[in-house]
């Protein structure tokens, strides 16, 4: 049954999952699919985490997240959700690259990247063969001293063009720059080249209305706006609690035997944990792991009945930067914008077209500004983001019936990532994610650290990871 308020969820459970993001929701399935009572606290009013949307009036509705992901998606939903959420995910045909070193459009799958980087970019077939086997093959286990930009310089030295093509998407992304690790690359690259970039028809409302089912179904106890405060620790250093307050409730504990913690690592192990109970190098690890960068967002809406050529792509990767420099990627001084189009195809029945332009962005650029001038600069990025749109919708402005922005500040606000970190943490927060059971036994954190463990197929698969540790660890209780 689904609960509005902690104050009627049971005593005690055999898990408390902090944290409805995709991969907490995933974990809760997961667990509730293997017989665990599963108690899901989410301190915003509802489930998705960073996989949302929002209404404005007018019927607009904006996607936050769902701008692509790879084919991966399909299995992982069949298998961990259901086959309506499975069968729901389409491809998206037209990937278009526009910068003043080319200007093209991919179904951005190796077969057509493979004949691009052959015909257009003139490099020799056997090299671009060995770079997607070489990319295909990297796995966690590999050395992670190599980096990016090595990787490109063995494979095409000098070659800024071919890099930005191979890089500047994963970049936009998800904030990776040249000096991450290899693999965590060549896996994010190699899971989009397999078939391309896909989405989820209907938007993530329903993707969320079908997951709060099925939640539902399999008997998982949800409440909204339980801001979880502290994981509770015995004496021995296990898990024996979880508390949390709200608005609609007093402040309450419950008793659990396991927690798996979704919100951003750091809080969990810093805050909601606590350094005094926890071995002081794994404090050290903890307080050294970066979090990645956030982002920069502006949502335009069309008027009904106003429409969108398809022709402008389905996703644009669009630079005005003559080179390709991660640091330029973050700037609030924008070259580079990455387009999501909404055609009414995303939601037919609202017959809608929307845009809504991504930036990655830097949250202390946001988060001192005085009032006044955190405004001023939000509307400076709608005019300028209107003005860079033009090129591809030249009345754009004409069409339009709503329009607004989103900063750094946005995002911590809604998810209490620090620092409106979009994809949690960067590499080095993967080993601290699966180190925290050995430090306080029972206590999972699973959601985005590090590359490959985020964005939306990511975040799933963690869930479901971790979720099976959880049911390995209460088998032995
Ligand atoms: C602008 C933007 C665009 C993106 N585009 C894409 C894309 O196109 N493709 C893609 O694959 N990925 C994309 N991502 C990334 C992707 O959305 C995230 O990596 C993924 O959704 C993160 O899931 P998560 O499980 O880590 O949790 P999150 O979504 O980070 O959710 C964590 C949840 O924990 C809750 N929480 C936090 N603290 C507490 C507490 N104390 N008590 C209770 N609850 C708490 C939060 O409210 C939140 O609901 C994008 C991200 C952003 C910001």
């Amino acid at each position: 049954m689904s609960r509005l308020s902690l104050k009627d969820a049971r005593d005690s459970y055999d898990v408390v999952v902090i944290g409805a993001g995709l991969a907490g929701l995933t974990a809760a399935n997961t667990l509730a699919r293997a017989g665990r009572s599963v108690l899901l606290l989410e301190q915003h009013y509802k489930l998705g985490g960073l996989a949302t949307c929002f209404y404005r009036s007018g019927g607009h509705v904006y996607d936050v997240s769902l701008h692509g992901f790879p084919v991966g998606m399909i299995k992982s939903c069949r298998r961990y959700w259901n086959q309506e959420i499975a069968d729901s995910i389409v491809q998206l045909p037209n990937i278009r690259f526009d910068n003043p070193m080319f200007s093209l459009t991919t179904s951005f799958n190796r077969d057509d990247f493979t004949q691009l980087l052959i015909e257009r970019f003139g490099i020799a077939p056997e090299k671009v063969f060995d770079f997607f086997d070489t990319a295909r093959g990297m796995n966690f286990y590999d050395d992670q001293k190599v980096s990016t930009r090595e990787l490109f310089e063995r494979f095409f030295p000098g070659r800024e063009d071919v890099v930005r093509l191979l890089m500047e998407p994963i970049t936009y992304a998800n904030g990776s720059t040249l000096d991450d690790p290899a693999l965590t690359y060549g896996i994010v690259f190699s899971n989009f080249m397999s078939k391309g970039v896909f989405t989820f028809e209907g938007g993530t409302d329903r993707l969320i209305l079908l997951m709060r089912q099925e939640l539902l179904n399999n008997g998982v106890d949800i409440c909204l706006g339980a801001d979880v405060e502290k994981i509770e620790v015995d004496g021995s250093r296990r898990v024996n609690g979880v508390t949390a307050s709200g608005k609609s409730f007093e402040t309450r504990t419950i008793k659990t035997k396991a927690v798996v913690s979704n919100a951003n690592l750091k809080t969990t192990v810093l805050d909601m944990i606590g350094r005094e109970i926890l071995d002081p190098k794994f404090v050290e690890e903890t307080e050294a792991v970066r979090l990645n960068n956030s982002s920069a967002q502006v949502y335009m809406a069309l008027r009904p009945g106003e429409m969108i050529d398809e022709s402008c792509g389905d996703l644009l990767f669009s630079s005005t930067a003559p080179t390709f420099r991660t640091d330029m990627l973050l700037s609030r001084d924008i070259t580079s914008r990455t387009y999501s189009f909404y055609y009414p195809k995303t939601r037919p029945e609202r017959d809608r077209c929307l845009v809504v332009s991504s930036t990655n962005a830097n949250y202390n650029d946001w988060a001192d500004l005085p009032e006044d001038e955190y405004q001023q600069g939000k509307q400076d990025l709608v005019e300028s983001t209107l003005d860079a749109l033009e090129k591809y919708v030249p009345d754009i402005r004409e069409k339009l019936d709503h329009v607004e922005a989103a900063t750094p500040v946005t995002f911590k606000r809604y998810t209490k990532h620090l620092d409106g970190a979009s994809f949690g943490t960067k590499f080095e927060g993967l080993a601290v994610s699966r180190a925290l059971p050995e430090q306080v036994p029972g206590v999972y954190h699973a959601g985005s650290v590090g590359i490959i463990m985020s964005g939306w197929l990511g975040a799933v698969n963690y869930g479901v990871i971790v979720a099976n540790d959880v049911d390995g660890y209460l088998l032995k209780q």
